[in-house]
């Protein structure tokens, strides 16, 4: 199939933007930007479209898919009920990286959710994805636009590395602001819980509705506790090489890092690193790939995915990556993180 390339990086094309809700309303794929990472997206209503996007993308159809609104009062056909909490987190944090689950109407088909009862939606915070939903008919069920199995992709180009040929039209926004998915809470519990971590915090969403919890299978290495999201118990990343998270003091961990990639290019290995700006030229081994700077965590998560990327083109053999636990985002990349080192860390 020929791919359209859509560049919409000045804004929206209105003409483009007509075809690409028809390509949705017939029921094909467009991949598009939001500010979180890029999304593939059909429409949610169409049992059909859903599985196609599992076929494009390898992902098992156990693992549901994240339906996006243009305005919240869409929420109401698509949810058997609007929990108190929903409007209030609604209001606090949309348009934005927050995606909310609830109990799903009949109206939604349960190859977008998995089988599940419950729907996960999201009004993203992107003035070409909300163009997108409306034009498309309101309802847009998107996982992120990735070969499954690869790190989410933050420019278009990820897109067309990974699903070229496979869908119908990528729309060019540019970079994504976040670079990582968004956080999810799941409502349908007596207590909130945080399935996974994104750029809206715990503690910001404890500021809004008061008690909430984190999965507690999201830190567990034990296989018997799962984490509640299908898509959390997948490793979702296995990069060529061997990833090693290295955490501990600043000086130490800048020490041990030198010294392993000096080890790994003595062997002939070929090394990536992945370090904070403050610290990048601590390292004279290697490639190395500067993520952002710790004073702002955004650029953190910005570039994650991108330097993962890279380095698997590269053929890099071993990464040695710092540890970013930052502020508010610090729990989201170091999730990330740890699932693309399939919990390999190296405390020090
Ligand atoms: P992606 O859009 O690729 O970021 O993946 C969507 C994520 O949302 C996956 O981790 C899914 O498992 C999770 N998710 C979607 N719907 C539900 C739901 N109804 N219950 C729990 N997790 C969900
Ligand atoms: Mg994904």
């Amino acid at each position: 199939m020929e791919t359209i390339w859509a560049d919409m990086r000045d804004g929206v094309d209105e003409a483009l933007m007509e075809t690409a809700g028809s390509i949705i309303r017939s029921g094909h794929l467009v991949a598009f930007p939001t500010e979180t990472v890029y999304g593939l997206g059909a429409d949610a209503l169409d049992p059909d479209a859903a599985r196609r996007i599992y076929s494009a993308k390898g992902r098992p159809s156990d693992n549901p898919l994240i339906v996006h609104i243009a305005s919240p009062d869409s929420l109401e056909r698509i949810v058997t009920h609007i929990p108190e909490r929903a409007y209030i987190l609604s209001q606090a944090f949309w348009p934005g990286p927050l995606t909310i689950i609830m109990e799903k109407s009949p109206l939604v088909p349960s190859s977008v959710t998995g089988g599940l009862d419950t729907v996960a939606v999201r009004m993203p915070d992107h003035e070409i994805a909300l163009a997108l939903i409306r034009a498309s008919g309101g309802y847009i069920a998107a996982p992120s636009a990735n070969t499954s199995g690869r790190p989410s992709p933050t420019t278009a180009q990820h897109v067309y590395d990974d699903l070229n040929g496979k869908i119908d039209m990528i729309i060019d926004g540019g970079s994504v602001g976040i670079g990582v998915e968004s956080t999810i809470i799941d409502l349908t519990a007596d207590t909130p819980m945080v399935l996974r971590p994104g750029f809206i915090s715990l503690e910001m969403l404890r500021d809004v509705i008061g008690d909430v919890r984190m999965d507690p299978g999201l830190q567990s290495e034990d296989p018997s506790f799962r984490p509640k999201a299908p898509g959390m118990k997948y490793r979702h990343y296995a990069p060529k090489a061997d990833l090693t998270i290295v955490e501990g003091r600043g000086e130490d961990v800048r020490a041990a890092i030198e010294r392993l990639s000096r080890e790994a290019v003595m062997k002939g290995l070929k090394c990536g690193i992945i370090a904070a700006d403050e610290d990048a030229g601590s390292y004279h081994y290697g490639i190395v790939r500067s993520a952002g700077s710790r004073a702002r965590e955004i650029t953190i998560s910005q570039h994650l995915f991108g330097i993962l990327r890279e380095f698997d083109s590269l053929g890099v053999d071993v990464i040695y990556s710092e540890s970013f636990d930052t502020p508010q985002i610090g729990a989201a990349i170091m999730n990330r993180l740890i699932k693309a080192a399939g919990h390999h860390i190296l405390s020090v």
